[in-house]
């Protein structure tokens, strides 16, 4: 397999997917290995129409390339579904993690525990070097607490209590290879993995 190019410019989420994706023979390289510069408008309504917007965008700089993009976010259920493909920029465009996560904390000012679900989600877009389009998606539940706890991770990280680990500790008091396993990046993936094997 060839040159993949992880199509993102957080180095959050790349390191993540380096992490995940081990494929016998993959190179993954970032936007700036390949002296790439890519940032498009991101104006779909869905996670799956951004993530495509990200992996056309470098498809069009570099059309012999495979290419990986991913677009996430938190869909909070007493939000109405918000911030959603609005994540990265709740709290305006040009927003801190931490802005975003005073934000989330506002708005759910005074919801109770059972009513504060909600859950990350991961739409990947894969092009192979001939141009053949993959598409795998991955989720995980949780709640939003009311402060945050934890250093790891990023985002919103510090306020997510994945059902997984029984609500008991956010996603950024884990260890790295313990949110892999379960979160919504590692499952869409572990997703395209299947796909492609
Ligand atoms: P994107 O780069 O447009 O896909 O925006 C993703 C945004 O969703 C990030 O900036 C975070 O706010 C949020 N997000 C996505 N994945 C994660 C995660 O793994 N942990 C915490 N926040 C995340």
């Amino acid at each position: 397999m060839p040159t993949v190019v992880i199509a993102s410019n957080n180095k959050h989420k790349v390191s993540e997917i380096r992490q995940i994706l081990d494929f016998d023979g993959w190179d993954f390289k970032t936007l700036a290995e390949m002296g790439l510069a890519s940032d498009p408008d991101e104006n779909a309504q869905t996670f799956e129409g951004n993530a495509r917007i990200k992996a056309q965008a470098v498809r069009t700089l570099c059309p012999d390339c495979a290419v990986l993009a991913d677009d996430s976010g938190l869909v909070v259920d007493a939000l109405d579904g918000r911030p959603g493909v609005y994540s990265s920029r709740f709290a305006g465009e040009d927003a801190t993690d931490a802005e975003n996560n005073q934000l989330l904390l506002a708005e759910l000012d005074g919801v109770a525990e059972q009513d504060r679900t909600a859950r990350f989600v991961c739409t990947i877009v894969f092009y192979d070097e001939q141009g053949n389009e993959f598409v795998a998606e991955g989720s995980v539940e949780g709640i939003i607490g009311t402060e945050e706890c934890g250093a790891g991770g990023f985002g919103y990280d510090p306020l997510f209590y994945p059902d997984v680990f029984g609500r008991t500790c956010s996603m950024a008091e884990v260890a790295p290879e313990d949110k892999n396993r379960v979160s919504h990046r590692g499952n869409a993936l572990r997703a395209l993995k299947k796909m492609m094997q």
